[in-house]
């Protein structure tokens, strides 16, 4: 399933940035990202996913909020820049297919909040986690 390493790899960030910003690991309590309209995610596959995947690790019981980026192209002939609502691409408004696409298929983490309070995980704690 598509979505499985798309959790994987929002642990692996989010493991990556606590490393870097703690040195240790603490409970994740929630996790943020943008996932842009291009892109193929079912938020609710998503949210399966990283349920199912994050027991028994520092992502149990954590929300995961999805926040999705709207398609928003530009038009080389008209230079108007429009939200398309529907991915059929061309210009709503001189019928152009000479488009640059500005939002729309990007998959990042964006915030995420941990649990300070708690004992954090050491390195080799996480190993298997
Ligand atoms: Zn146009």
């Amino acid at each position: 399933m598509h979505e499985m390493s798309i959790a994987m790899n929002i642990f692996r960030i989010v493991r990556e940035k606590l490393k870097k910003m703690y040195g240790k690991y603490y409970p994740v309590k929630k996790v943020a990202v943008n996932i842009g309209k291009m892109s193929t995610v079912v938020p609710a596959a998503l949210e399966f996913c990283f349920e199912m995947a994050g027991k028994d690790t520092i992502f149990e019981g954590a929300e995961l909020e999805i926040v999705e980026i709207p398609l928003k192209i530009h038009c080389e002939d008209c230079k108007e820049d429009m939200i398309l609502d529907e991915p059929f691409f061309f210009c709503r408004k001189c019928d152009s297919f000479n488009l640059k696409i500005l939002s729309g298929k990007e998959m990042n983490v964006d915030t995420f909040e941990i649990d300070e309070t708690a004992d954090p995980i050491t390195e080799e704690a996480m190993a298997w986690k």
